[in-house]
């Protein structure tokens, strides 16, 4: 089972990002974020998202990580 974020509802809204065609980058260990997930059109004008390794409350964060999938429309708007 892949593993993105040691914090479950974190990782799992990643997991739903990641299979509605995002990306997540690990950030490097010295990086004030976790990682940052990417949309489907992560070249240029796409959505990113700071995802962060300890947040004060977890499951708001998580929360904001399904709303930005949810509301990302690149793909239409590229189609
Ligand atoms: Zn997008």
């Amino acid at each position: 089972m892949a593993k993105y974020h040691p914090n479950k509802e974190i990782n799992a809204a990643i997991e739903h990002a990641i299979s509605n065609g995002w990306r997540f980058e690990k950030a490097g260990p010295r990086a004030h974020v976790y990682g940052v997930l990417y949309c489907a059109l992560a070249n240029r004008s796409g959505c990113r998202h700071n995802v962060h390794g300890t947040p004060r409350v977890p499951e708001d964060h998580a929360d904001r990580i399904y709303k930005r999938v949810k509301d990302c429309t690149c793909q239409e708007r590229s189609a």
